[in-house]
């Protein structure tokens, strides 16, 4: 990646370090370990970019896993999505793209040494018996009747469980730790369950299937991961994570470090609740652009690089925290300032006729593309006597400081004259259609010595124009925590005017051409970007933020 980016130090960064500088591992090898029960949302994007970005700061590797223990939910669409929206972030898992289930016939080799050694036997009881006798954190389990069976008869049943002897749920294998322990993990939890289900890539070659807590570990030790990333709901879970690789002699054994997870306000990240947007049809799909997922960011005009500068301002600590989306919005806006170029779109047309204008007459008028960038250049406008201005822009009652056009009033229209508004032409419902203006031939812009006037407003040529959809996008809920009501689930907080469509909206001419996720700056309006729906005859326009930084506002307020 090309761009500077400031890596900040932290508590990761520090543990590393030490394990560096005492030998404990020579090396940095991480992972990033999605489950493919949907697509990947800007929560991801943060462990993405922490654990590609410190193997590429540490020199080492960092794998790609599936993680894929849960036969039911798992998708190969899923896989694939996943995979597009890493290397499209911009990071490389080179050859190393594995899945879990490639380990099954390992893993369930280890389960057999666990049992050959006495740390694990099978459980016949049923799911709600082992509920019932797991105890709560300040009482200790019971243990389970069929805890002491031999080892001879575990190995036959769990080998009859693997065979597909037995129904789901007829056993489970589980590790034998310690029921008393205040640790509610470590009181012999259930490492296999049977469930006679097709597996998106083992198919129906298992009727077993290992449990996270147990693979995770494994699968790690597998790939030779040092450092193995993730967050905090994980902390918990951890002497489990150590105990399997310790119960099974590894060495070299990888280390679990745990992160505050991203939380965003007016965002829903769980994968779950994701999906039930997508399946309701309150969304239009995965990438939807008011979803939180990347290629829903994707679509409404994110760029990668603005992604990842977000995921370093928002920085890797130990406690959990909500961030404001409005940060967000602020990294696409800087990046987006910098690289797109400056076109003037109408959204809400006004038609303007320059009564003082010849009538054929078609000027061309030079614009610079973009004033954060001179090697952005510049580029042609046509300039007649009928154009279209915002309806937003004309007030027929003028409120104070409206320094825009009105009756009597001047304004300049950017890159061209100033014009004066003499007359306003209304239909039979009283509903303005048409502003009668004359322009000042000497106020061209860039002419020496050219008057000026308060304000600047944008428009485009009639019969120049080109038409477009602009889908207008606003959050998606309502509320900064649609999880937090206890009675209302959070669908209800879905905000009905979070999709605005603007059908009769103006371009100017040189964007006919432009392709599906190009960006631009609608001037005086926000960053917006061509929509895959876009066809020849109609270009389809995102919003991707406005002009006006919230952000922005809040950090001069903190000063
Ligand atoms: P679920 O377990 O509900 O399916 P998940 O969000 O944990 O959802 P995974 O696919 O297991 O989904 O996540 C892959 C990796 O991304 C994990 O290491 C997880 O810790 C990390 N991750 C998930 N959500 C966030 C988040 N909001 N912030 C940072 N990291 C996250
Ligand atoms: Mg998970």
């Amino acid at each position: 990646m090309e761009e500077n980016t400031v890596t900040t130090s932290n508590f990761i960064r520090d543990i590393i370090d030490e394990d560096l500088e005492k030998k404990t591992y020579t090396k940095v090898h991480t992972r990033f370990p999605p489950e493919p029960n949907g697509y990947l949302h800007i929560g991801h994007a943060k462990s993405i970019c922490l654990n590609f970005g410190l193997a590429k700061d540490y020199k080492g590797l960092c794998n790609l896993r599936f993680d894929d223990t849960n036969p039911e939910k798992e998708d190969i669409e899923y896989v694939e999505s996943i995979e597009e929206d890493i290397r499209w972030l911009g990071f490389d898992w080179e050859d190393r793209m594995y899945y879990a289930s490639d380990y099954f016939g390992k893993l369930y080799d280890f389960a057999v040494q666990l049992i050959n050694e006495g740390k694990a036997f099978v459980d016949s009881s049923t799911a709600d018996e082992i509920k019932d006798h797991r105890g709560t954190p300040t009482e200790p389990g019971q243990e389970s009747p069929y805890r002491s069976r031999s080892i001879e008869e575990n190995l036959e049943l769990f080998t009859a469980m693997k065979a597909g002897k037995f129904d789901d749920g007829a056993h489970v294998l589980r590790a034998k730790i310690d029921m008393a322990s205040p640790n509610m993990h470590m009181r012999d939890p259930v490492i296999y369950r049977i469930r006679k289900a097709t597996h998106h890539n083992t198919g129906d070659e298992w009727c077993i299937y290992p449990m996270y807590d147990y693979a995770h570990p494994l699968s790690d030790w597998i790939e030779g991961i040092t450092h193995s990333v993730c967050t905090l709901e994980f902390e918990i879970h951890r002497p489990l994570y150590d105990w399997f690789l310790i119960a099974l002699h590894l060495e070299n054994r990888p280390k679990q470090i745990e992160f505050a997870r991203l939380s965003l306000n007016y965002t829903i990240m769980s994968k779950r609740k994701l999906l039930q947007l997508v399946q309701e049809g309150h969304v239009s799909g995965w990438d939807d652009p008011r979803m939180p997922t990347i290629s829903g960011l994707r679509r409404r005009g994110y760029t990668p690089e603005a992604i990842r500068i977000f995921a370093e301002r928002v920085g890797v600590a130990k406690r959990d925290a909500v961030t404001d989306v409005a940060l967000l919005e602020h990294s696409i806006r800087e990046d987006l300032n910098l690289r797109s170029p400056r076109v003037m779109a109408v959204l809400k047309p006004l038609k303007v006729v320059i009564t003082n204008y010849p009538d054929d007459k078609v000027e061309e008028l030079e614009s610079i593309n973009n004033p954060e960038d001179p090697e952005m250049g510049s580029r042609i406008l046509p300039f007649t006597k009928h154009i279209f201005i915002e309806q937003d822009d004309f007030r027929e009652v003028p409120p104070k400081k409206f320094h825009r056009l009105y009756p009597g009033s001047e304004v300049r229209l950017k890159n061209a004259y100033i014009i004066k508004c003499n007359e306003v032409i209304k239909n039979e419902n009283g509903e303005i259609v048409e502003l009668l203006c004359t322009y000042d031939p000497e106020t061209k812009s860039g002419t020496h010595g050219s008057r000026s006037v308060k304000g600047t407003i944008h428009w485009v040529s009639e019969k120049h124009a080109v038409n477009a959809e602009i889908r207008l996008y606003d959050r998606l809920f309502t509320v900064e925590d649609p999880e937090a009501d206890e009675e209302k689930d959070f669908k209800e907080f879905i905000n009905p005017h979070s999709l605005d469509i603007l059908n009769d909206c103006l371009i100017e001419p040189g964007l006919v051409n432009a392709r599906p996720g190009e960006k631009f700056q609608f001037v005086r309006q926000g960053y917006f970007c061509v929509d895959p729906d876009s066809t020849a005859d109609k270009l389809v326009f995102n919003r991707t933020v406005p002009l006006r930084d919230s952000w922005a506002k809040i950090e001069k307020k903190g000063k």
